[in-house]
């Protein structure tokens, strides 16, 4: 970080929040005061190229025109009803969802807030099966409410709070011997398998088709329901409307949130067909928030915009370009490109994502290390070829070790292999 922003009103507010705000995130990396598209802007009036979109939440950026109207109207119109009633951006929104996920007649939608408050519903109505057991997998994310807490496989995340739910099994990610060894072990007390598609958090691992389809196979053999957490990979990110789709296999249930309003705080727990939707009755489960006007009017806003502005098409351009790109600079450092559409993840040969997001940012470019070999980059849908070019110029930089002797090798190693 340069000098004056060190001085600028960054500092002040760092400062404050630090005696204000309970400190699990540890300190800010930046205050942002605003954006405009793929750009944010800080305190102290430094402009970045925002590659994180709030962790795959800003599908389309900053202040987009659509989004922000669509806002503003509903909030002219109603913010909230309560769940005593309804309201058109409310039906229309989960008939859009429904439409979108090819589900069959006689699913529906629950609206939640949050991701963790998607799992919670998820988890509460696999116990509706009348079993207990939960199946995830090694390296998932599903959210900080206990509930979800419990399938969320990393373990620094869980001890402080144990006991959680009980029952749950962690399986190797991707491995289909190890699900069916784990459907083998009483399978039949199984009450769901929670899987996320490509996995997020645990640095854009992603499954394969015949993972999924193993994954179907074996919940419907033994009547345990197949939840897809597509609260990451969700609405478009991955260049289909749900990271499931491209296997062709259909969950029981599949949780939304991130993406899905742009912004404004959704989450949503989708239900498959009658048997399951039936699962949970009248004052099972409940949300004050959930599915208020003003979360389903800007996430029927992006739904339109991704449609009319063709940014499934673009999340798969740009991820061509961005894939094609890194991979171009035929770097030592670099191992892979992992992930599909903006859901990306670049592997790195050794443990300098901290350091190099770190040099990125202080290029004015916002990128994120969910682990120490992993730079993640989620940005908004609407990422341009220029956008793009600006990063990889920066990440070239800022690969090339100042150590010499590790100079010589990548130099060594640079020409076509
Ligand atoms: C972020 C995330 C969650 C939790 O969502 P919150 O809105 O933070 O509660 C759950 N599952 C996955 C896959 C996520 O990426």
């Amino acid at each position: 970080m340069s000098a004056d922003a060190v001085h600028g009103a960054q500092t002040d507010y760092l400062d404050r929040y630090g005696h204000a705000l309970l400190q699990v995130f540890g300190t800010p990396q930046l205050v942002l005061t605003h954006g405009q598209g793929c750009e944010v802007y800080d305190a102290d009036g430094r402009c970045y190229l925002d590659l994180l979109g709030g962790i795959a939440v800003n599908a389309l950026g900053h202040a987009h025109p659509s989004l922000v109207a669509a806002i503003t109207e509903q909030a002219g119109r109603a913010l909230h009803v309560s769940n005593f009633f309804t309201t058109p951006a409310q039906v229309e929104l989960a008939e859009k969802l429904l439409s979108l996920a090819q589900a069959p007649q006689g699913s529906a939608v629950f609206f939640t807030n949050s991701g963790t408050e998607a799992t919670e519903a998820a988890v509460k109505l696999s116990r509706r099966t009348g079993r207990r057991r939960l199946i995830a997998a090694q390296g998932g994310f599903h959210g900080r409410s206990t509930g979800a807490l419990a399938l969320t496989h990393k373990e620094a995340y869980r001890e402080p709070f144990a006991p959680l739910i009980g029952d749950v099994t962690f399986v190797a990610y991707n491995d289909i011997a190890a699900l069916q060894a784990v459907f083998a072990d009483d399978g039949d007390e199984i009450a769901a398998l929670v899987l996320e598609p490509i996995q997020g958090e645990a640095g854009v691992i992603p499954a394969s088709s015949a993972y999924l389809r193993a994954a179907r196979e074996l919940c419907t053999a033994h009547g345990a329901l197949l939840v897809f957490d597509e609260v990451q990979t969700g609405v478009a990110r991955t260049g289909s409307w749900f990271a499931h789709q491209p296997s062709g296999v259909q969950p029981d249930a599949m949780t939304l949130a991130k993406g899905l309003a742009g912004g404004v705080p959704i989450g949503a727990l989708m239900t498959y067909g009658p048997q399951v939707t039936g699962l949970l009755g009248a004052g099972q489960h409940g949300s004050t928030f959930g599915g208020n006007p003003l979360a389903c009017a800007a996430a029927l806003a992006v739904l339109r915009t991704i449609e009319t502005d063709h940014l499934m098409d673009n999340a798969l351009q740009i991820s061509e370009k961005i894939r094609g790109a890194v991979l171009g600079l035929r770097h030592p450092g670099i191992a892979e490109v992992r992930g599909r559409g903006l859901l990306l993840g670049i592997g790195l040969t050794d443990d300098r994502a901290p350091q190099l997001a770190a040099a990125l940012l202080a290029d004015g470019i916002i990128v994120n290390a969910p682990n120490p070999r992993t730079l993640r980059l989620v940005p908004p849908l609407i990422l341009t070829a220029e956008q793009v070019d600006r990063f990889v110029q920066s990440l070239h930089s800022h690969l090339d070790p100042a150590d010499e002797e590790q100079k010589d090798i990548s130099s060594r190693r640079q020409g076509p292999s």
